[in-house]
């Protein structure tokens, strides 16, 4: 008989707290999490207003010793800086209090030192609140890097509701994505015989059911909206957890989204402001083209995605038609090893056109 020597390792958030001005329970929070009573709180220029001075003033209170440091874009220097800052000042917990950069920086900086992190969000607008994984920006684009999950979360929605609704929906929209994802993944297990977690997969779908069963009630100015949200991305990340790999929330819709940021920026609409667009908003995009290849119910995303009120079209997201199209031709070059319903070749041109006319993205 052959030696089982499988092993696995899963990190998972200890408690998460959600809901109405949480943040007041901070000091608590960290009590519990019994550790030396002294704090690092990673923030940048704005969510050290919005939060992180009034989570100082409470562990302060609390007779923590605190530091603070404001990061800016989430780069390996950037990452250095707050490991080197908190061995100097012997930090025994970080604390990344912002929106998906800092919270990405603080986890990354956090995996070095082998010191716990509490994640505490600012804003909705992606799934690594609790994941974890963590991407880092270099010259060229950007890179996923395994960092560690967080010891727990601490999601305030009355802060979370302060942010632009744009966020909270493109967050969403990248939860929503997990539908394709999940084909993608039951697909290569089928085909390529990669690993799959039943667990994984359900919980991942479960998230993005969530939102699609809620979509009524995500709508900009209500808090519940941040509080749906919130708790389905952590579901998420915990599905990330499980899986050990993003493969859970991240299929060919991620490599649409990807490739989208690799041809550059969106482009001018007539009569409308320039933004560009998220990387959720470009991932429900691409997840409504996505479940359509795979003969799924498409519609259901796109109608949700109208609910909350992400983009469905190439206008509403702020891309040309011919992007749209080249994005889909090209995607599945964005990460060649990870097997989708783009197989190893991609869609042809043809294909594509007819894909994202079908399903009325362009
Ligand atoms: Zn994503």
């Amino acid at each position: 008989m052959q030696r089982f020597t499988k092993s696995k390792t899963m990190i998972f958030p200890r408690e998460i707290i959600v809901g109405h001005n949480t943040t007041q329970q901070i000091a608590e929070l960290c009590d519990r999490l019994g550790r030396r009573k002294s704090a690092l709180i990673v923030a940048d220029k704005k969510t050290k207003k919005l939060s992180g001075e009034d989570i100082f003033k409470l562990l302060k209170k609390a007779n923590y010793e605190v530091q603070e440091k404001t990061v800016s874009a989430p780069t390996v220097s950037e990452v250095n800086h707050v490991i080197n800052f908190a061995n100097k000042n012997n930090i025994e917990m970080l604390l990344g209090v912002g929106g998906g950069s800092v919270i990405d920086i603080t986890k990354l900086a956090a995996y070095e030192l082998k010191k716990p992190f509490i994640s505490v969000p600012t804003s909705a607008a992606h799934d690594g609140i609790a994941s974890p994984r963590a991407s880092l920006k270099h010259s060229k684009g950007s890179v996923s890097k395994t960092a560690t999950s967080p010891i727990a979360v601490l999601a305030d929605t009355k802060i979370i509701m302060k942010a632009p609704y744009r966020m909270l929906a493109s967050g969403c929209a990248d939860v929503i994505s997990n539908i394709s994802a999940v084909m993608d993944w039951d697909l290569a297990h089928r085909l390529k015989n990669e690993e799959f977690s039943t667990h994984g997969a359900v919980l991942a779908k479960t998230a993005a059911e969530m939102l699609i069963e809620n979509a009524e009630d995500i709508k900009e100015g209500r808090e519940e909206a941040s509080w749906l949200a919130v708790k389905a991305m952590i579901v998420s990340g915990v599905a990330m957890s499980v899986a050990g790999n993003t493969r859970p929330a991240s299929g060919a819709e991620h490599m649409f989204s990807h490739m989208l940021d690799h041809l550059g920026p969106g482009i001018m609409l007539k009569g409308k402001r320039h933004k560009k667009p998220l990387h959720g908003e470009q991932c429900g995009v691409g997840s409504i083209m996505m479940v359509y290849l795979h003969g799924g119910d498409w519609k259901n995303i796109r109608d949700a995605l109208k609910k909350i009120g992400a983009p469905t079209t190439s206008e509403e997201l702020g891309v040309s038609k011919k992007k749209i199209i080249e994005a889909l031709v090209k995607a599945h070059e964005i990460r060649p090893e990870r097997y989708t319903i783009l197989g190893e070749t991609g869609l042809t041109e043809d294909a594509a056109n007819k894909v994202a006319k079908i399903t009325g993205v362009t």
